[in-house]
């Protein structure tokens, strides 16, 4: 994998995280605030409270992912920077080309892709 090429893979990846962070964001405010707006509110739309809730747990969510994912794309760049990015963590083998096409933030092979990382 080209390291440039990667950079860019990555920075156009980091670009829609941020995007993705800010709208999951804004529906959670939202979100919460229809939640609070609606204490003391009780019986005039019983169906919609739960509603309510999970969406904004669903937006919680969609922020954990987001930050999950925007740390490990931040390890990859800071991977290419030193030089370490390509190789599996595992066992120190070139990933693929077609599996960093796809997953850009990688950072084992195929054959460690469910080993847990913990650094
Ligand atoms: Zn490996």
């Amino acid at each position: 994998m080209n390291p440039d090429h990667a950079r860019e893979l990555l920075t156009t990846e980091l670009a829609e995280l941020d995007e993705r962070a800010r709208f999951a964001g804004e529906t959670r405010e939202e979100a919460s605030a229809d939640t609070l707006g609606q204490e003391g509110a009780m019986g005039q739309h019983p169906g919609d409270y739960g509603t309510e809730v999970a969406n904004t747990m669903e937006a919680e969510l969609l922020v954990d992912t987001v930050a999950v994912q925007r740390r490990r794309i931040e390890a990859a760049l800071a991977r290419l920077d030193e030089g370490t990015y390509g190789t599996c963590s595992v066992c120190g083998t070139e990933i693929d080309d077609e599996r960093l096409e796809a997953r850009p933030e990688v950072d084992t092979c195929r054959e460690h892709a469910d080993t847990p990382v913990t650094a």
